[in-house]
This record gives C-alpha cells, sequence and structure tokens, in this order.
C-alpha cells in the first residue's frame, strides 16, 4: 500500500512538471525533488536506482538489494490518449505499432474512457531525447513523448510503459558489457546507472543485444570514443529498429498470451 501511494504522489509530481508553470525548474532539480530519476529516456523511481557511490564501492549484484517490481497494466490494457496535435496518419502509426507488440503477448493500446484513470498521454516533444516514458503504469495520466516519430522509438518507449527496463541497466549487465567511463558524456551518466528491478527472470536467462531496449555502442560518447562492449568479443553493440525475440518474450512474460518459440 505504501509503495502504491509513494508511486502515486510521484505521479500527480510528475504531471505538474510536465506542466508549462514549472518550466523555470530544471528536469534535475524537479526530478530530485520528487524522488524520481531520469535514466536516459526512463523516468523512474529514485529508491529503483543503484546509486553510483555505492556501486563504485562494491561488485555486481549483492544480496542485500531488494529488488522492486514495476506496476503492469491491468490485463494488458494500456489506455491511451493522443494530444490535439498528434495527426491522423500519425496516430494510425502509432497504434499499428503498438498491435504489433501484441504479436505474441496478450498487450494491447486502447483508447481511454472516461472511467478510466491510469492512461499514457501521447504527446510530441522538441526536448533532446528522441522519446521519454514512465516505466509501468505510474497511476494515473503519465507521459509518453515521442520526438522521432518511428517505429523503433514508438515500440521502445511502449515498452517502457508496459514496464520493461533497457538491457543496459539491469543488474548484472557488467557480466555483459564493459563501460568505458571515461569516453561518456558527464550528462548521459545516468544512461548508465544500474536498475534494481526483479527482470533478469523474465529475459530467458540471457543478456539481450537485440533488444529494442538496447542502445548503441556510442551512445552518449563525448569524444566519439565508444562507450561500452561486449565483453566476450569486444564487439560493438548496434542499435536494432524491431524488436526481438527477447522482447516479445519480456512482454509475454509479463502479459501473458502465446509463448514465442
Ligand atoms: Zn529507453
Amino acid at each position: 500500500m505504501n509503495c502504491y501511494f509513494v508511486s502515486l504522489t510521484s505521479f500527480f509530481t510528475l504531471i505538474n512538471f510536465f506542466h508549462p508553470l514549472h518550466a523555470e525548474l530544471s528536469t534535475l532539480e524537479y526530478l530530485n525533488q520528487n524522488q524520481l530519476t531520469q535514466v536516459g529516456d526512463m523516468i523512474v523511481e529514485s529508491e529503483w536506482v543503484l546509486d553510483p557511490e555505492q556501486e563504485s564501492s562494491e561488485d555486481g549484484i549483492s544480496s542485500q538489494y531488494v529488488l522492486k517490481t514495476v506496476r503492469p497494466w491491468v490485463n494488458g490494457i494500456l489506455r491511451y490518449q493522443f494530444s490535439k496535435n498528434i495527426n491522423q496518419r500519425e496516430r494510425q502509426e502509432f497504434l499499428s505499432y503498438c498491435s504489433g507488440m501484441g504479436e505474441f503477448a496478450d498487450v494491447k493500446c486502447l483508447p481511454k474512457r472516461q472511467k478510466d484513470k491510469d492512461f499514457i498521454f501521447i504527446e510530441k516533444t522538441n526536448e533532446n531525447v528522441c522519446g521519454l516514458s514512465y516505466l509501468g503504469r505510474a497511476g494515473g495520466q503519465q507521459p509518453l513523448k515521442i520526438r522521432c516519430w518511428r517505429r523503433r522509438t514508438i515500440q521502445h518507449e511502449l515498452m517502457h510503459a508496459f514496464g520493461v527496463a533497457h538491457e543496459h541497466n539491469r543488474m548484472d549487465r557488467d557480466d555483459y558489457i564493459s563501460i568505458i567511463w571515461e569516453n561518456l558524456d558527464d550528462r548521459f551518466r545516468s544512461q548508465y546507472y544500474k536498475v534494481k528491478l526483479d527482470q533478469v527472470a523474465l529475459y530467458l536467462n540471457y543478456y539481450d543485444f537485440d533488444s529494442i531496449l538496447h542502445y548503441d555502442s556510442y551512445s552518449g560518447s563525448k569524444n566519439g570514443k565508444i562507450v561500452f562492449y561486449r565483453r566476450e568479443n569486444k564487439s560493438t553493440v548496434k542499435q536494432t529498429e524491431s524488436m526481438s525475440f527477447g522482447d516479445h518474450y519480456t512482454l509475454y512474460a509479463l502479459y501473458g498470451g502465446t509463448r514465442p518459440r
């Protein structure tokens, strides 16, 4: 119950943030004040994020961390409302990308009805991100912002809205990728924070380099040099344009449906 209350509180403050009255607050100030943290394009509860200071003094996953669970959408139904400035063609594209996500998993996007309290508000943004989404169902109205109007970005943000975090933010990601911190722009450091979520088991026990939720090896580079490489063979990770088997499987594991094979 406590947890729910915290989420709800955060949600309302989150909405205020996107109101123009709060434009004088920087994102960072706002997030700090409301116990929210932006991890790349995901907005998560700050308590879900592994403190980078703590991380530098300890190794990998420790049993002392309590892993958190993201709140899913009831029956896999994500209720939505479009901002007025999204045209008809864009609406159709958005919805076809969403229905593609339900190829295996029982997930779908349906319009918000009067009685629906929890929904995503889809809007375009000029902010310096391709997209932005809260992770999982925040409770009430939650923003889903898109600048790069294309399938990859829309499905990526929808995956977050359905409750799935980036592979490279997993607690065990250091077993799979090596980050070269000195090549990373300080402004993008939070992209590589670890998030204490209980999602590892959902990933078929492998690390999915092909996930639509994986950043590419140069993401956040300050000097054009590589930011992370695969540990096993030192190769780079490229951005993928469509959902991987693992992405479909994760959604299936969260919401049920037909098991992908
Ligand atoms: Zn993301």
